[in-house]
């Protein structure tokens, strides 16, 4: 999302959440625990407010993981697949590889990028 579209939503831009779409616009998801080690100086509260009112005017989606803990991701993206790195649970969007048109939701695990250095 740009920060363009971001001022259509009607969000004050705080710089937490200036930070928060800027996280979310890259193709992978993100759990609160991520997003909140990507913030040296915001509680753990302000995280889960700030969630929910991205989530609230429809700019993220919570994902259905295998993973424990809830992710989110970018809304409106069309339907792909996730690759969970086995190591650091970072959950990646990646193209899906079924061509079935019934509906499903692929998971599959892999390391990712920085793990398999
Ligand atoms: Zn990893
Ligand atoms: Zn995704
Ligand atoms: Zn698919």
């Amino acid at each position: 999302m740009t920060q363009q579209e971001f001022k259509k939503t009607g969000l004050r831009q705080t710089s937490a959440r200036e930070k928060l779409v800027e996280l979310f616009s890259e193709k992978r998801t993100w759990s609160a625990k991520q997003i909140q080690a990507c913030f040296n100086d915001v509680d753990r509260a302000t995280i889960f407010r700030n969630l929910k009112t991205l989530q609230k005017k429809n700019i993220i989606t919570p994902i259905h993981a295998h993973a424990g803990e809830t992710l989110f991701e970018l809304a409106g993206r069309s339907h792909h697949a996730h690759q969970i790195c086995s190591k650091c649970q970072t959950a990646i969007c990646v193209p899906c590889p079924i061509k079935s048109k019934t509906e499903h939701n692929l998971e599959f695990f892999n390391l990712c990028q920085l793990c398999a250095k």
